[in-house]
Order: C-alpha cells, then structure tokens, then sequence
C-alpha cells in the first residue's frame, strides 16, 4: 500500500500510523458492531482515541494537541477510516472542525477550557452550520436566530445532519445575529446543550450509515449561550467557518482514501478466494480492468491529500490542491465502493457485510465539507479564471494551529496576519 507516498512521510508519522493501525484492530474493529447494534455512542473508545493523541495532529501542545500537522492528521485518518468508516465521524467532531473554529476564533481562555477535553474525547464535539433550507449555501437560507437578552443569546431555529448533536458536550453552531445582513449577519457560538435549555437533537436514520455516531437535526427553541460564549465578534461566524473547512476538507478527502482503501483490501481478498467456472475471479479480465482502475485512482488520490495536507503544514497556498484533492478522493471512494459491491455479487448486500455500508459513506463523502459539485465549481472557476481558489492564501484573519504562538501571545482578535491589511 502506498509505496508512492511512502517517502513523503516522517519517522514519527509512519509510528503514529502504526499506533493508530493497532489501536483500530485490538480496540474498535472487535466491537464497533456491537456498538451499532445496540444503537450506543461509543464515548470509551473515544476517550481511549483521544489518550493515544489521535484528535490532536494540527493543534499545538498548549491547546492540548500533538504538534504533528495536517498531513499527520491525514494519515490518521486515512487508517481511522480504513478499518471502520463509522467511528470515523468521530474525527472531524474531536478533531477537525469543530475544535478548530474554536482555536481560530477563540480567546485563549476559551481554547484552553474547550480544545484540550475535544482533543482527549472527554468531551464529545460537534459544528452545526448546516440548515434545512441547503448545505451548500448555508448562509443564503439561514433562517437560525440569536437575539441578545442581557448576559445571554437565545437561539430559535432548526439545523439538519449535524453529527453527534445528541451526545454533544461542546459544539460550534451558527446563526444569524442580524439577518438582514447576509455572510455578516452570521455569528459563532460555543453551545453547551447539556447545560443550557432549549436544545433537542432527534437522530436521522441514514441509509447505510453509523446508528452509534448519529447525524441530527436540531431544534432551538429559546436556547440559550451565555455571551462569553460566542466566538469571535458578531458578524465573524462565516469566516471563521470558511477558515475551519479547509482543514475539514482535507479531514474528509483523507477519510474517503481510507474507505477506498478498505474496498481495495476487501476486494483483493475476495477475488482471491471467490471461485467461478473453477477459477479465482481474479483472474477474469474484466475485473482485473476495474481493479487497476480502482489501484490507480486510490494512489493518485492519497498523493494528492497527502499533498495538500503538506502544503498546509508549510503555510503555502492550498485551497486548489485541497478542492483538488477532496474531490478526486471522493469520486475514487465512490468508485472503489461501487466495483466492490459488484465484485462480491449479492453477497455485497448482505447487511453483515460490511461492503454493503462502505458505499453509503463513499456516497457521505460526496457531500461533506462542500460536496463534489461545489468543489467542482470551485476547480474551474479557478481554471477559467473568474476566481483564483487561492485569493484567501496569506490573509488568515484567525488563529492558524500550525502557525499560533503560545497563549498570552495571541488573542482571538490576532490573527496570523489581518485580513485586507
Ligand atoms: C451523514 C451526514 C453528516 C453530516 N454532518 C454535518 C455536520 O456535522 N455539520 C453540518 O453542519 N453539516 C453536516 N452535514 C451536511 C452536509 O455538509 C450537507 O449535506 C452538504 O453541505 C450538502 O447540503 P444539502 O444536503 O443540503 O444539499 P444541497 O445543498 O441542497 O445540494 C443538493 C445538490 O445540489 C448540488 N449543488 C449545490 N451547489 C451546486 C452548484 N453551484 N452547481 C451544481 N450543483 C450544485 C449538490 O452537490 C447536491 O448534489 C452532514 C450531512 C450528512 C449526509
């Protein structure tokens, strides 16, 4: 597996990778199923990821992270999601998105009583932005409100598919602060659902999906968030959520090279051991023509996720290579997911198998952090000219983890460099 990029990583990556390789095989590959079958979030096992560090790649020591980086974070992930794409989900909630609008945009005060227990899985994490009326354009439709009454916010509204929204200690949710004002309407906020009222999460049943990691909708009714609790001013939630999906970006990409990877290991078994007309179906060239499809577009893609993921460790421009990467590996996930079905016959069916979910998270992935389409859009507004997916490069207005002095050093309101200075 993987010799092309093999050379890319570190010493103290690839140990991390075989940490993280045991860790899925003893601990979560055994009873994952058990877990879904009894409908129960999994908190011991990510208490347990959250002890080994594996949460913790792009944020630095002081906020309780590992100082190993995005591509640290890629290669993680990549193996979270090879052995079991469910407890995946929980990378982004721990990890990815939700930690980083909060280490972006957060006074020290507040990444220091939040990130360090995101990152351990002593708290479980979620980032709700997007809303019934679309994804893809999540500050268009947000009809989510949050009034100012004294020392609180109280938020009405509903949100959909937010990840692990009914086990959430700490998430970030957005919502507009002054909707008549478009992007700049929009603010972020530090939620406690478990301490505040006037928070419900219902769970969607999603075809093929987790039933332990669940993705909700959400309905707000008067609940409230203290004021030291939102991030950042008022106004700022969408650029804080802009800042905080690139590395989503990648988190998800480095998710569907792992599923593409878990196709391939099953299928490799199974063309193998699987015997037709008194031979291997491995030999039957047919096949043969989509596995090396399915090898090739697998390489390219961790190339290119490991790619992006390297650039951002080095502060270079990134947003291209990363819409680049996220949505090639996505295309090849669903790809790997769908000749695998093929290949096992009906048996790719059979609920107990688990090729019959990979497809549903190779489809999940299609979705995520800006779905191919909108990537697509991206990629070639950028080729055609209209708009450079790098124009952002350099003009961080928020915290970057990779590049953030200690605390006492920096405050929410000190970014890397000011946006439009
Ligand atoms: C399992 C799951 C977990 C999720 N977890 C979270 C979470 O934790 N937090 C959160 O905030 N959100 C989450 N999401 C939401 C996810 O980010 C959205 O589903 C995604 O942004 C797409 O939004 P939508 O489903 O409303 O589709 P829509 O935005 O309605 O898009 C519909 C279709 O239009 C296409 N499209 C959109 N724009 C264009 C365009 N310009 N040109 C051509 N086609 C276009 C899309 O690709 C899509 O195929 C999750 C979703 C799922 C399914």
């Amino acid at each position: 597996m993987g010799e092309l990029t093999e050379d890319l990583l570190s010493e103290e990556i690839r140990a991390a990778r075989e940490t993280v390789i045991r860790f899925m095989r003893n601990e979560v590959v055994p009873v994952m199923d058990r877990y879904e079958e009894r409908k129960e979030f999994p908190f011991d096992l990510v208490r347990q990821a959250g002890e080994l560090g594996l949460y913790g790649a792009i944020f630095p020591e002081w906020a309780g992270g590992t100082d190993m980086g995005y591509l640290a974070a890629a290669v993680v992930c990549e193996q979270i999601a090879r052995h079991d794409a469910r407890f995946a989900s929980s990378t982004n909630q721990q990890g990815g998105t939700c930690p980083c609008c909060i280490f972006a945009a957060g006074a020290d005060e507040q990444v220091l009583k939040y990130v360090p227990n995101l990152l351990a899985g002593k708290t479980i994490g979620m980032m709700s932005l997007t809303e019934p009326g679309g994804g893809s354009d999540p500050v268009g439709n947000m009809k989510t409100t949050a009034r100012r009454d004294g020392n609180v916010y109280r938020l009405n509204g509903s949100k959909m598919f937010a990840t692990l929204a009914n086990v959430t200690d700490v998430g970030v949710l957005f919502a507009k602060t002054d909707p008549g004002a478009g992007a700049k309407g929009v603010t972020a906020f530090i939620v406690e659902p478990k301490k505040y009222p006037g928070f419900e999460a219902r769970p969607i049943r999603m075809l093929g999906l987790s039933q332990a990691l669940d993705s909700c909708a959400i309905f707000l009714d008067d609940f409230v968030v203290p004021v030291e609790n939102r991030l950042g001013a008022e106004g700022e939630g969408f650029s804080i959520v802009m800042q905080a999906l690139q590395g989503g970006r990648i988190n998800v990409a480095a998710r569907a090279v792992g599923l593409a990877q878990a196709c391939l290991d099953e299928a490799l078994r199974y063309l193998n051991e699987r015997e037709l007309r008194g031979r291997p179906i491995g030999t039957f060239q047919m096949i043969q023509a989509d596995l090396a499809e399915m090898v090739a577009n697998i390489e390219a893609s961790r190339l290119l996720v490991y790619r992006a993921a390297a650039l951002m460790d080095a502060g270079r421009p990134s947003n291209r290579i990363a819409s680049i990467a996220k949505f090639h590996a996505s295309l090849t996930a669903k790809h790997a997911a769908d000749k695998t079905q093929q290949f096992f016959g009906g048996y790719g069916l059979a609920q107990e198998s688990r090729i019959s979910w990979l497809n549903s998270y190779a489809y999940l992935y299609f979705n995520g952090e800006g779905s191919t389409n909108v990537q697509r859009v991206l990629i070639a507004e950028d080729a055609l000219g209209y708009k450079n997916a790098d124009r952002h490069a350099g003009k961080l207005r928020f915290r970057d983890p990779r590049c953030a002095p200690a605390p006492g050093l920096n405050s929410a309101r000190e970014g890397r460099v000011e946006e439009g200075k």
